[in-house]
């Protein structure tokens, strides 16, 4: 089984400002950035499956299993366990997105079988974190619960945890040692050594496919589920740590309407009209990959310190910020108006230039006719 990297679909590629590293930091072991861009050993294939299930744009793929197939196909058979040993190549491929959707679709409990994996390994805490917050993002809304089989597993991490604890108490009182680090950082160059990264570049079909507004399977699973379960009476408010997949948002007044977020977005979660005066968001859209907030010079645009279950059922666009757009006086394009002259600002820099341009020739004029005399 390979891996299959979509470039068009990374964030990285849509803006050299993209600050995502989620890819990485799943499997820093296989991925790295290359001219900015992920970048990966070919050999390395499934091992980098965790980069599949937490890519918020669905950049990764497998070139044998679909995540999206698995979905209806699982949901069709009678089984209900999950596990690497005989229905996915690594539970890891899975997001929160598709663990929610899983648990809400069955009609019985799921159970991941964690049973393969090393619980001192990345690899299980992640696949650990994503189940603990799918399920803490099901208690918010309904009573299904996913479970995993490791309970002697997690006894067993317990007891680590508790004997890391004292070695890392012995550690800061001066006994601290690089082995570990060493060793990780021989195995990534010996990876590496081993064959050539494949390096990706960007070319006119994949800017071209770039510019499309693409919303990530995943979302149209969790999408089509949500419609089919009850709504529930309460609607909770979750802290935006809390959710990793989806977000709100909220701009403030240091805005100038540059254009970039709404058009850079990759699911048209921000979007605006024909005259560009406005800012819309849609939180079902948003993937949280932060590309608006990563390009936004004045860091204007924000994340909300909550995330409020309602949009789950009823999603609402929301008018983040409005903009006077008028006519300039000089070329005759729209601009974002915020007061005083009618000219826009590329008009009005034209302008100064020119002003400056002239003002020191008066003075150059000036220098050579004192000279003169
Ligand atoms: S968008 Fe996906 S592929 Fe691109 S850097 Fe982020 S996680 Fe990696
Ligand atoms: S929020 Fe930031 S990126 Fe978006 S239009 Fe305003 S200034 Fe530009
Ligand atoms: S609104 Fe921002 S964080 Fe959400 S998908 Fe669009 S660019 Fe990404």
């Amino acid at each position: 089984m390979s891996l299959y990297f979509n470039l068009s679909a990374c964030v990285r590629a849509t803006s050299k400002f993209s600050e995502c590293t989620k890819c990485v930091d799943a499997c820093p072991e296989s991925i790295q950035l290359l001219d900015n861009l992920p970048s990966f050993a070919n050999k390395t294939g499934v091992e980098a499956a965790a980069c599949i299930g937490v890519c918020p744009t669905e950049a990764f793929s497998l070139s044998d299993f679909s995540t999206t197939e698995f979905f209806f196909t699982f949901l069709d058979s009678k089984i209900r366990l999950i596990s690497p040993k005989f229905n996915v190549p690594c539970i890891s491929v899975l997001s929160v997105e598709h663990l929610i959707s899983l648990a809400l679709a069955s009609e019985e409990s799921i159970t991941l079988d964690m049973s393969s994996y090393d619980v001192e390994s990345i690899l299980y805490d992640q696949i650990d974190a994503r189940i603990d917050e799918a399920n803490f993002v099901l208690s918010s809304f309904s009573d299904k619960r996913l479970e995993t089989n490791s309970q002697k597993a997690q006894e067993i991490k317990e007891e680590k945890n508790i004997e890391e604890e004292r070695t890392s108490r012995r550690s800061f009182l001066g006994n601290a040692s690089l082995k570990g680090v060493v060793k990780h950082k021989m195995s990534f160059d010996e990876a590496v050594e081993a064959e050539e990264l494949k390096a990706f570049q960007l070319d006119r079909a994949t800017i071209a496919k770039i510019k499309e507004k693409h919303l990530p399977d995943k979302r149209k699973i969790l999408f089509t589920t949500l419609k089919h379960i009850n709504k529930p009476e309460i609607f909770e408010v979750l802290a935006e740590e809390d959710v990793s997949f989806v977000s709100q948002k909220y701009v403030d007044d240091s805005c100038t309407n540059c254009q970039i977020c709404y058009r850079i977005c990759p699911t048209g979660a921000l979007s605006s009209d024909g005259k560009f005066s406005l800012i819309n968001f849609d939180s079902m859209l948003c993937v949280k990959c932060r590309l608006c907030h990563d390009v936004c010079e004045p860091d204007a645009i924000k994340l909300q310190p909550s995330f409020e279950i309602k949009e789950f059922f009823e999603t609402t666009q929301r008018t983040l910020a409005k903009f006077t757009i008028k006519r300039c006086n000089e070329c005759g394009n729209n601009f974002t108006y915020t007061g005083g002259e009618l000219s826009c600002p590329r008009c009005l820099v034209e302008e100064d230039e020119a002003i400056f341009l002239h003002t020191n020739a008066l003075a150059m004029k000036a220098k050579l006719e004192e000279k003169d005399d």
